[in-house]
């Protein structure tokens, strides 16, 4: 497994800088995100097993400044973990997510009522990747660090500050509508609902299936944007989003065309819109 490679493509998927160091001794490697340094921060170590491949957090021995900042966290973003992980699971993996040594799955809004004390996570996944391509490997490790990225104010990417513009441009619309749209624009910037989208759907673009990968080879590095299906009507507030039926990967050309109306156009509506485009040349 080349320990270098997956760190790049982890990175990529969560546009966030991560390094890697493997013990040929042991076969783990280390995954840190760069700038969180020893003893403050965590690593994820990840050892690939023949069969299955298995991550652990680790978080570092003077981590309370990054469990504080945890328990900062509102209760919708642990719910959202839990949704997260379900999105994963639907792809084979399993985990234990325990904070205050009670699993995300059943933890209630009380139980965090005096912070975060622990936080321990582990996965794993059969191994399914034949080839040398480590996609096991790569969405067992994401899906542990998008739980914490979650948690922590650097979930939302600003790179991705020109969708929410796209969203919130309509000056015309009522003032729900405007928070609304901005409601939905930040779920599509978190960059862990991104990753979990992605690990999901894939990276092409669902409506005209445009590949960021097979046009721009290791330059984009499964990178496509991620859109929000639902209808931000229908969305009383923050409330965690399901990676799996509300994410979908839109190419950027797509992603904006969906944003000319309000509410979007649906992907079906853009496909349709595509198939009776005219010809660029009539002879
Ligand atoms: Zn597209
Ligand atoms: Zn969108």
């Amino acid at each position: 497994m080349d320990a270098d490679k997956l760190a790049r493509a982890l990175s990529g998927v969560l546009s966030l800088p991560i390094t890697s160091k493997s013990d040929a001794r042991t076969g783990i490697t280390e995954f840190r995100l760069q700038g969180m340094s020893r003893p403050h921060g965590f690593s994820v170590m990840v050892t690939p097993l023949l069969s299955r491949v298995k991550a652990e957090l680790r978080l570092d021995r003077l981590a309370a400044d990054l469990l504080r900042v945890m328990g900062e966290a509102g209760y919708e973003k642990w719910l959202q973990v839990a949704q997260i992980s379900r999105a994963y699971e639907s792809l084979g993996a399993k985990f234990q997510i325990l904070v205050n040594g009670t699993t995300v799955e059943v933890l209630g809004s009380q139980e965090l009522d005096e912070g975060v004390q622990t936080f321990t996570c582990t996965g794993s996944l059969i191994r399914t990747s034949v080839d040398d391509s480590n996609t096991d490997v790569l969405a067992v490790t994401e899906a542990l660090f998008s739980f914490i990225i979650c948690l922590l104010p650097l979930d939302l990417d600003p790179d991705l500050e020109s969708t929410a513009e796209i969203g919130s441009v309509d000056f015309s619309f009522a003032s729900e509508g405007q928070s609304h749209s901005v409601l939905s624009t930040r779920y599509e910037r978190s960059r862990a609902n991104r990753a979990a989208a992605i690990a999901v759907h894939g990276s092409s673009c669902a409506v005209c299936q445009f590949s960021f990968d097979e046009n721009y080879g290791d330059l984009a590095r499964g990178y496509v944007e991620v859109h929000h299906l639902t209808p931000v009507s229908s969305m009383g507030g923050p409330r965690p989003v399901d990676p799996v039926t509300e994410l979908v990967p839109l190419c950027a050309n797509c992603h904006r065309m969906a944003h000319r109306r309000w509410p979007p156009y649906t992907p079906q509506e853009l496909a349709e819109a595509r198939e009776h485009r005219a010809p660029l040349w009539k002879s």
